[in-house]
């Protein structure tokens, strides 16, 4: 299939952060062939089977989106208010009582909404996660998936107790194997597992270890939370009498091929450690505006770290973490230069693509890359006049600008809605999937967020 994006303005994103006002994309296959005023292109491209009018449009590399929890949805309008005590309070007792086949059905619906957002990639871990390898692979979006697994007791963590359980650890690293036996390269290479232990206080020493030696074995990439609140820095220290960074390095997680989603509180030796093992970070600023904090991504970029843009969860607008992380970075250095409008386009293409290793196939609108691009509306409400549209796409789209999604080349959102399922079913089986989990979570908890003590 050879498609045609005529006469659009195109934000490539190549090394000269080049922007085309009336350019062409053509797209061969999975690949894009050319890139280039549209003359140029017609001039040297062959006869296309489908052309888009990019007249009035606007066509940007896909976000990659580098730490998300697609089941996580479970919590929207929940977990905003309450701090940090979601985390022991209820994402993991949410792992006790949500079936497989609810969190699918809510994941499902965030997939499909971050999609429709133009998130071409993610970056997926979950409590068996594998249960969206197949949507994943049917909706057509790209997918770096690990099944999010700990080796404490999750009841005993809520209530302040850390027990690790060989036994579980066994079963939860068995998971994790298996889906990347299932599925690492599979769909063409759009999916790939990665080995993602929980977080520092949730995982042993030995569960940290067989991740990395498994990730090794297998040419995986890893991905774990770190740096997410001060209550990790307490209980790291009595656990283990180091520091939650130094704890993440003695046992093989800071490293090149790792990206610590969060790395929201770190001191200047946690920022030494992650520099000097040039680990990967996701940085999660709308989420970090919620518990009401941000991480320090000036110094790590200052430091040679790769940054990456996350959703995290509950989110759907995938431009709201985009515009986030600039308004955030503005915020921390107290300067309203801080961040530019076309260094955050970076970080939530090109920066995603390096953290997962895939700089050379994806991140930017470049010949020889793969084709993971959306086509925006240029002329809808909020975004005329278009002076500078790297800055009008960073400071004022949404998602609901977004018309045209491909990923690999293929076209998997257009007229605006997702193309290989239906939106209303989609809305219909999360919402009695998340009535049907939380019922039973007020069952055995007494409430919507586990008791602590
Ligand atoms: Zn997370």
């Amino acid at each position: 299939m050879k498609t045609l994006i005529k006469d659009a303005t195109i934000l490539t994103v190549n090394e000269q952060s080049q922007v085309l006002d009336k350019g062409s994309v053509f797209i061969d296959g999975e690949s894009i062939l050319a890139v280039d005023e549209t003359e140029q292109v017609l001039a040297t491209c062959p006869s296309p089977d489908k052309t888009i009018d990019g007249r009035g449009k606007i066509v940007a590399p896909g976000f990659i989106s580098t730490h998300n929890h697609l089941g996580y949805t479970f919590f929207r309008g929940l977990s905003e208010e309450v701090g940090l005590r979601s985390v022991t309070g209820m994402y993991f007792p949410m792992g006790t009582v949500a079936t497989r086949a609810e969190r699918q059905a809510v994941g499902s619906l965030t997939c499909a909404e971050l999609l429709k957002s133009g998130v071409t990639t993610i970056v997926e871990m979950e409590e068996e996660a594998d249960v969206f390898a197949d949507f994943i692979e049917k909706i057509g979006i790209r997918a770096e998936v690990g099944v999010m697994i700990h080796d404490a007791d999750v009841d005993l963590m809520a209530r302040g107790t850390f027990r690790y359980d060989a036994g579980l650890r066994d079963t939860q690293l068995g998971q994790a194997i298996e889906l990347a036996e299932q599925w690492h390269g599979k769909a063409g290479g759009r999916i790939r597992a990665m080995m993602t232990p929980n977080m520092t206080i949730s995982s042993s020493p030995e569960l940290l270890r067989a991740c990395r030696s498994e990730a090794d074995r297998r040419g995986l990439r890893l991905s774990m939370h770190l740096g997410w609140g001060p209550e990790e820095v307490g209980i790291i220290d009595d656990l283990h009498g180091v520091t939650p960074f130094e704890y993440a390095r003695d046992h093989g997680l800071m490293a090149e091929d790792t990206i610590m989603a969060h790395c929201l509180y770190t001191n200047e030796a946690d920022q030494a450690v992650l520099a000097h093992s040039r680990t990967c970070v996701a940085h999660c600023p709308l989420m970090n505006s919620v518990r009401g904090h941000i991480a320090p991504i000036q110094t790590y970029l200052a430091n040679g770290n790769t940054v990456g843009l996350g959703i995290d969860n509950m989110f759907s607008d995938h431009f709201d973490v985009v515009r986030s992380a600039l308004l955030m970075a503005r915020v921390r250095a107290d300067d309203p230069l801080a961040m530019m409008a076309h260094d955050a386009l970076y970080l939530a293409t090109m920066g995603g693509a390096r953290s997962i290793g895939l700089d050379k196939q994806l991140g930017s609108i470049e010949p020889g890359k793969r084709a993971d691009l959306m086509v925006l509306n240029a002329r809808a409400f909020g975004l005329v006049p278009l002076l500078d549209p790297v800055a009008s796409l960073v400071y004022h789209a949404h998602s609901k600008d977004v018309e045209t999604v491909l990923v690999n080349g293929e076209l998997v959102v257009d007229g605006s809605e997702v193309l290989r399922y239906d939106a209303g079913r989609l809305v219909g089986e999360a919402e009695s999937a998340s009535h049907e989990a939380w019922a039973r979570f007020e069952h055995k908890y007494g409430a919507r967020l586990a008791p602590q003590s």
